[in-house]
């Protein structure tokens, strides 16, 4: 190592306490699953001066953690050595010593103090260890379970399935169970409440759940790191295993081959999967055929868009669990003009709440639109009755001027019903006014129309396609 005039190289035993520090901050910030992939394997050659060394076994390796995790690291160097102001990766191969050995301090070999064969011991029994699950588990968020996920007509049929695989797991017809619907409506929230109650129930069961996304980059540092038969043995020795998004697999080739081996490794084995994704099987274009056929194997279950009913009772729920005060007409304000997902009508909830406590004045009907007006104003502005008329028409090869007509043909009464139902669900109008629109009908009519849509949805699994797909489109 070469040392600038002045700048003394610090030795082993000044580095050993700071660098701790850095890697427990980083392994804090980061979680043990990142940390483990990417950032174990870290060694400190040495700080010169305002040079920080760190070097990586692989190329691979050196890119990804200089790339994604360069800058907090020099951030998280500088209290340690303030004259660091800069870090340098290089790689350095395998020098035969087991970079587990190094791992757990990461310090270089001449650096460290720690004999090297415990330390690899101690990695070959953790290996051996089928409670490593933990590991491979993504963190479970308390809020997410089946307590506090309220149902209602457009997710009863998801959730039933969802208890009944945390019930019995990996009973014939629900393995693989495939959970699907738009952003926000609650796929993660039902995986996650699956995780929770299996937990509780078969606490030996070892559990799995990860994003496709997670899946992937495991996957890869796997491979980068040579240690590809650890991961499938551990992949292949849970009781569960649950991939979230999957559509991110779509187009890499190699993470889709390895997920459908233990996928199909996993269900030979009588084992549970669950996936979600924001298609069908059939839609997720871009799947292998034979990954296709087995991910629709089991049960699939949609989440639809959420009716006005639904936001509101989950808005309630939320109300209560958070023990605020909030006037019923603020909450149907909010279910009737945020009807995107429930993401964004909880991110608003929150909003209000926070404002009331912050300037301690009471929530109203007339402050709301203060608080919320950017949510407000993109969730009206963006769509209009005019723009439903004409998607419904174009969906449905009618012609326009039918969604005023008198003609009650069922090939024109039946779009015009939904572009109705549409209407009261994505904008703020009232009955009276939509019924203007459709050619001066009544409200009652338009509240027929509504609850006659509604109705059917449950019924008829193409026409609550089509309404979900003709919604998707109109949001986005
Ligand atoms: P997705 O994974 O489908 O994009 P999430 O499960 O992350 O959606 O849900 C988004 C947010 O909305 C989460 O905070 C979740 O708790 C909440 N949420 C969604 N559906 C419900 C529901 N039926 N009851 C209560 N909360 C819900
Ligand atoms: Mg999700």
């Amino acid at each position: 190592m070469k040392t600038e005039p002045g700048n003394v190289p610090l030795d082993a035993g000044q580095l050993a306490a700071p660098w701790a520090r850095v890697r427990a901050k980083l392994r804090a910030e980061v979680g043990e699953v990142e940390y483990r992939n990417w950032l174990r394997q870290m060694v400190l050659r040495g700080v010169e001066g305002e040079m920080v060394h760190i070097s990586l076994p692989s190329r691979f390796l050196r890119d990804w953690v200089r790339d994604h995790y360069g800058d907090r690291l020099k951030t998280l160097c500088q209290p340690e050595w303030p004259s660091a102001k800069r870090v340098e990766f290089r790689v350095v191969a395998d020098t035969g010593a087991d970079t587990a050995a190094q791992g757990e301090s990461g310090l270089a070999e001449s650096l460290s103090a720690t004999p090297r064969t415990p330390a690899l011991q101690a990695s070959a029994a953790r290996a051996a260890d089928p409670a490593r699950e933990s590991e491979w588990m993504a963190p479970l968020d308390p809020r997410l379970t089946f307590d506090s996920f309220v149902v209602g007509k457009p997710n009863e049929f998801a959730h039933a399935c969802a208890r009944r695989v945390a019930e019995r797991p990996a009973s014939a017809g629900f393995n693989p169970l495939f959970l699907y619907g738009g952003v926000g409506l609650g796929k993660t929230h039902l995986m996650h409440s699956i995780a929770w109650a299996i937990r509780a129930a078969h606490p030996e069961k070892p559990v799995a759940y990860m994003s496709a996304e997670k899946f992937m980059y495991r996957f890869i540092g796997a491979l980068r790191g040579g240690n590809t038969m650890e991961f499938k043995t551990q992949l292949r020795s849970v009781d569960i295993l649950m991939i979230d998004d999957l559509q991110f697999l779509i187009g890499k080739d190699n993470t889709q081959e390895e997920f459908f081996h233990t996928f199909n490794a996993l269900v030979d084995a009588g084992k549970q999967i669950v996936v979600s994704a924001d298609k069908s099987p059939n839609d997720l274009s871009g799947i292998e055929d034979r990954l296709r056929t087995r991910l629709g194997g089991g049960i699939v279950a949609d989440l639809h868009a959420t009716t006005y009913e639904l936001r509101l009772s989950i808005l309630q729920a939320k109300v209560a669990q958070a023990g605020v005060e909030v006037p019923v007409k603020v909450l149907e304000l909010l279910a009737h003009k945020i009807a995107s997902n429930v993401r964004d009508l909880e991110g608003a909830l929150n909003r209000l709440v926070a404002h009331a406590k912050l300037f301690s004045r009471p929530l109203t009907l007339e402050n709301v639109p203060d608080v919320l007006s950017d949510l407000l104003r993109t969730h009206e502005k963006r769509i209009t009755i005019d723009d439903i008329q004409r998607k419904v028409a174009e969906h449905y090869s009618i012609r326009m001027t039918d969604m005023f007509s008198a003609r009650r043909a069922r090939a024109v009464a039946r779009p015009r019903q939904v572009a109705m139902y549409l209407a009261k669900q994505l904008t703020s109008r009232s009955l009276p006014e939509i019924g203007r629109r459709f050619g001066n009908r009544d409200h009652t009519t338009v509240m027929h129309a509504v609850s006659r849509i509604q109705q059917l949805m449950a019924e008829d699994r193409t026409l609550a396609e089509d309404v979900t797909l003709l919604r998707r489109m109109l949001e986005t």
